[in-house]
């Protein structure tokens, strides 16, 4: 692991403007690097799914041994990443305070850029590596959901984006959905003959104020926040009224239930009213929890141990680029770079954390070789 690359190549591409559909510029900063590196690169059209100008960048090398690793990472950032100046302070590196650092997910790009050159270096077989840099991951990860994975053959990955130090590991994640209700009522009016209308807004209220929400239990959420009625008029019973909320879960199975009560309530509240209702599901994610003692686990916790840093393993509290592949059946898990306060103007890179970073990915390729090797 060289530190002055990488940390030149951090200054390089957090300087270069990105955004959620706006990667392109970064994108074709990383080709060159992967081909340099002897990937085979390729770019899908995951871009068109969100109107984002470009896809994911797709870097594939073959290998000496039978084997197949992915390593990714994301090339968007958040709001307010343009013109990113970052300010070094003891050994920890910030931004300027007026944008976001975008070590959320730039670490990430590098780590797995300068890991893969360590373990190139050694000379030694290695399996077929499989990196994807993503596109629209903040947005709602659609660069993982356009991704067609029949491209990949890898049946573990690691997703170089979570917070925290170096040595913690996300094996698992909530699942989310979005549920909207629409209300069909009808109109009449309100003084001269009420009981002939269907008031919509009383039985969105009465749909919420019966059902369950908050916390669900010690693993599974509800929340509805957004409510509206179509009624501008206080003289007309309410026609028309619609609510919005989410769901999440670390169960799968939990996630999928409450979306189906959810269902069902409504639906009985507004059959009593004699309303007409149209519910709209949207599958964020689902959740994933990958157990300790599988291969994904096995190489990450052999890995710290090879850089010399505690492997901690924990359950994230938001969706990630894994969510998605783990759902499309490849055991991936969150690893971190060092970064915090991600999102923000305060959001910080401890640089030693950074460093050993690319020395983990380097060992994450190292030590799956050497299994690869001895099977
Ligand atoms: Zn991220």
């Amino acid at each position: 692991m060289n530190k002055e690359r990488m940390y030149s190549e951090f200054m390089e591409l957090v300087t270069t403007d990105s955004a959620s559909g706006k990667e392109a510029a970064v994108a074709e900063k990383l080709i060159p690097k992967l081909e340099e590196l002897g990937f085979t690169v390729s770019r899908d059209n995951a871009g068109d799914l969100f109107g984002g100008e470009c896809g994911n960048v797709i870097g594939i090398r073959e290998g000496e041994l039978d084997g197949a690793i992915l390593l990714s990472s994301h090339m968007d950032r958040v709001p307010e990443g343009l013109g990113i100046k970052p300010v070094e302070k003891d050994g920890v590196l910030y931004s300027d305070g007026t944008t976001i650092l975008a070590a959320d997910d730039i670490s990430g790009v590098c780590a797995i850029l300068e890991g893969v050159r360590g373990a190139l270096a050694t000379g030694k077989p290695l399996p077929r590596i499989e990196i994807v840099f993503s596109v629209g991951e903040e947005l709602n990860l659609w660069g993982a959901k356009g991704m067609d994975v029949s491209m990949l053959k890898s049946r573990i990955g690691y997703m170089f984006d979570s917070p925290g130090r170096t040595g913690r590991v996300i094996n698992g994640a909530p699942g989310r959905y979005d549920l909207d209700v629409e209300i069909f009522g009808k109109p009449a009016h309100a003084g001269n003959e009420p009981e002939k209308g269907i008031d919509a807004a009383k039985i969105m209220c009465d749909m919420i104020s019966t059902l369950k929400q908050g916390r669900l239990d010690f693993e599974s959420t509800a929340n509805f926040p957004i409510l509206k009625t179509g009624s501008t008029a206080r003289n007309v019973v309410c026609d028309y009224a619609m609510f919005q909320g989410e769901t999440r879960s670390r169960s799968r199975q939990k996630l999928l239930d409450y979306v189906a009560y959810f269902e069902d309530h409504c639906k009985k509240v507004a059959e009593a009213a004699g309303a007409e209702i149209k519910i709209t599901k949207y599958e964020g994610f689902l959740p994933f929890l990958i157990p300790e003692d599988d291969e994904v686990m096995v190489v990450v916790k052999k890995a710290c141990e090879a850089v010399g840093i505690e492997c901690k393993v924990e359950v994230g509290g938001g969706g990630m680029d894994a969510n998605i592949y783990n759902a499309k059946g490849m055991f991936t898990v969150g690893v971190a770079t060092g970064y915090s306060k991600n999102h923000t103007k305060n959001e910080q890179l401890i640089l030693e954390d950074y460093y050993k970073s690319g020395e983990l990915a380097q060992k994450i390729i190292e030590t799956y070789a050497e299994r690869c090797e001895s099977k």
